[in-house]
């Protein structure tokens, strides 16, 4: 068997899906050639191995026909030994071609793959906020990792095993056809009958080798699914761990039953290959031994023909199964294809930079819907003055989050305008407007790391001196310094080693070591013990002082504080004025106040 082709058995068994995927796009063929475009003198060295080895591998049936003919009969050893060295010769340089080309391959293969990761990662971060609030996270995650993780074996391993197998076929073509038309056309006669008998044990194979991988699946996503923090906070409140065990045992079973049918109907495939490897130079052996007897050909030339026979059906084989294979990557290539050709957040890198020295902003007339037709902020005008601090206050579902959301560009509106400092939101650079404004959200994020990584997030430059003085303004400092590992310590999974409060003054010494010119605050909705609401108060103090901040406000001593209030009531400005101006009012504001805001107080 010649090297780098992969069993048949595992070529035929994605075989005669009745459901294969069709690909309805025309493939573009041009944008996936540009993938393979910066490795071309990798893949000219993989081809040039290619040819070597079905070359070389071609050497020791023809050299067997020599032993037999020429050297044995003349009884001179010497002509032996030539012969038999020059077979090992020929094996020991394709094994050491195959190696290098097996490198070359991977390294291509590979390459491509890291390439076209980056590519999707980077430009996911770069979709709007609207894409991942539309689109469910595992499908997007799945895009990014299953998916192309599912063309690696098309891109690394199929093309070249479609190359070996036709350099191999042609070769061998070339060679039979030289040493006997006759033998030949009787090899090409008995092929089909010979791949035939396995198509319908390929469809088998592939119809269970999907449920196994349906299975599969499953099991992943109700991993996914319970082993998450909240997840199984979920499952151990409702008492669902009996449930859970059925659950995943009954698909545990499933997927062990269909991998053993999987298992069983992969021997009977390789009995029948066995059978064929047989059968098929069998009929060689029976014309072969026939043309030997009446037309005076050699035994060696039989014997070459039989042993190059399996250098034809093999690739054959292997070239017939692989179109479902390629046909489903080149499906998932256009999925990517489609992720990759998604609009991206407009940042326009000739729009001049965004300067927020005093940092007033001014809402005129701004009316927003989202894409599903909520009309979610209508004509709404306002003006924070620079180190203002605006209360954004209403029922929930009002839009306050939604109207924050506009400052930093995560929504555009569809009418009116938004400035800073004079400069419309819309005609500055992104990257410059997100520079310039900090975001603290109720759910605060944390990543999976130290605190100290968590903190230089916001930026990366900060030294630990800088880090310290923005953990001690914000009253985080000498909590931090009591844990075992100080900064060091690893906050867990979304920061849940940490209680509510604490995450969030961890967020707030976060956007203090951004030191934006503009702050939005979402308040935890949460209501915190009278200490914990002190500490976050006084650590609120340095953040706000000099910015000028948009807080969507759940507790009294923020709103008292603000300089001005506004009451935001489905899309609109119900009211706007200070504390004292809206309880005199006793109107929406009052209202809240009695019911929200005095008993949040209490706590
Ligand atoms: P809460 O105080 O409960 O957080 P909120 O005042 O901040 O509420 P928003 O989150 O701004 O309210 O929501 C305003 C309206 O817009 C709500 O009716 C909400 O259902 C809707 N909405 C929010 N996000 C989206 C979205 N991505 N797509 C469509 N509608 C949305």
């Amino acid at each position: 068997m010649f090297s780098g082709v992969p069993p048949v058995h595992l070529m035929w068994s994605n075989m005669f899906d009745p459901k294969r995927p069709k690909v309805e796009k025309a493939v573009d063929w041009k944008r996936l050639g540009r993938l393979f475009l910066p490795y071309w003198k990798q893949e000219a060295i993989v081809i040039g191995c290619i040819t070597l080895v079905a070359l070389l591998g071609l050497l020791p049936p023809v050299l067997t026909m020599n032993l037999i003919d020429k050297a044995i009969p003349s009884g001179n050893f010497q002509s032996v030994v030539v012969i038999v060295g020059a077979m090992a010769a020929a094996a020991l340089v394709s094994a050491g071609i195959s190696a290098l080309q097996g490198y070359m391959n991977s390294f291509v293969g590979e390459s491509i793959m890291r390439d076209l990761r980056i590519q999707l990662m980077t430009h996911m971060h770069k979709m709007p906020l609207d894409f991942f609030t539309s689109t469910k996270t595992g499908e997007v995650i799945n895009r990014v990792t299953n998916d192309v993780d599912s063309i690696d074996g098309l891109v690394s391993g199929t093309l070249v095993m479609i190359l070996i197998n036709i350099s191999v076929i042609i070769t061998t073509l070339v060679t039979i056809f030289l040493l006997d038309w006759r033998l030949s056309l009787m090899s090409l006669v008995v092929l089909p009958f010979m791949v035939a008998p396995l198509w319908p044990v390929g469809r088998r194979m592939y119809e269970i080798r999907k449920a196994t991988r349906e299975k599969r699946d499953e099991m992943q996503a109700i991993g996914q699914e319970t082993l998450s923090v909240s997840g199984i906070v979920l499952l151990k409140s409702f008492n669902r761990e009996i449930f859970e065990h059925d659950r995943y045992h009954r698909l545990g079973t499933d997927l062990m039953k269909s991998e053993i049918k999987l298992a069983m109907v992969g021997r009977w495939f390789m009995a029948l290959i066995s059978a064929m490897v047989i059968l098929g130079p069998a009929c060689i052996w029976l014309y072969g031994g026939w043309l030997c007897i009446h037309s005076g050909i050699t035994v060696g030339l039989v014997v070459t023909f039989v042993s190059l026979l399996s250098r034809l059906y093999t690739p054959v084989a292997s070239l017939a199964g692989v179109q479902i294979q390629v046909m489903s990557a080149l499906a998932v290539f256009e999925r990517i294809f489609d992720y990759l050709d998604m609009e991206e957040e407009k940042d326009d890198s000739s729009l001049p930079r965004l300067r927020a020295d005093a940092g007033e902003i001014r809402f005129d007339h701004v009316s927003f819907a989202y894409p599903n037709g909520r009309q979610a902020i209508v004509d709404v005008s306002f003006l924070a003055k620079p180190g203002q601090m605006l209360a954004l206050v209403g029922p929930s579902g009002a839009g306050k989050t939604t109207l924050s959301m506009l400052l930093p560009r995560f929504y555009i509106q569809q009418e009116g305008s938004i400035t800073i400092d004079g400069q419309d939101v819309r005609n500055v650079r992104l990257s410059s407007l997100r520079e310039n404004i900090g975001i603290v959200t109720q759910e605060t994020y944390l990543f999976h790391d130290t605190i100290f990584n968590n903190l230089v997030y916001a930026r990366p430059t900060a030294t630990k001196e800088e880090v310290i003085s923005a953990c001690k303004a914000a009253n985080i400092h000498g909590f931090i310094e009591k844990l075992e590992n100080g900064y060091d310590t690893t906050v867990g999974e979304r920061g849940h080693k940490l209680s509510g409060g604490e995450r969030q003054r961890l967020a707030i010494a976060r956007v203090l070591l951004k030191n934006p010119h503009i702050l939005i605050l979402d308040e935890a909705t949460s209501s915190l013990d009278s200490e914990n609401e002190a500490l976050i108060q006084e650590a609120l103090t340095p953040l706000i002082k000099g910015r000028t901040s948009l807080v969507i406000a759940h507790r009294l001593s923020t709103i008292i504080q603000a300089d001005l209030i506004l009451v935001i009531d489905d899309g609109r400005i119900a009211e706007m004025g200070t504390h004292e101006e809206l309880i005199q009012k006793d109107g929406l504001y009052n209202r809240l106040y009695k019911t929200q805001f005095r008993e949040t107080a209490a706590v």
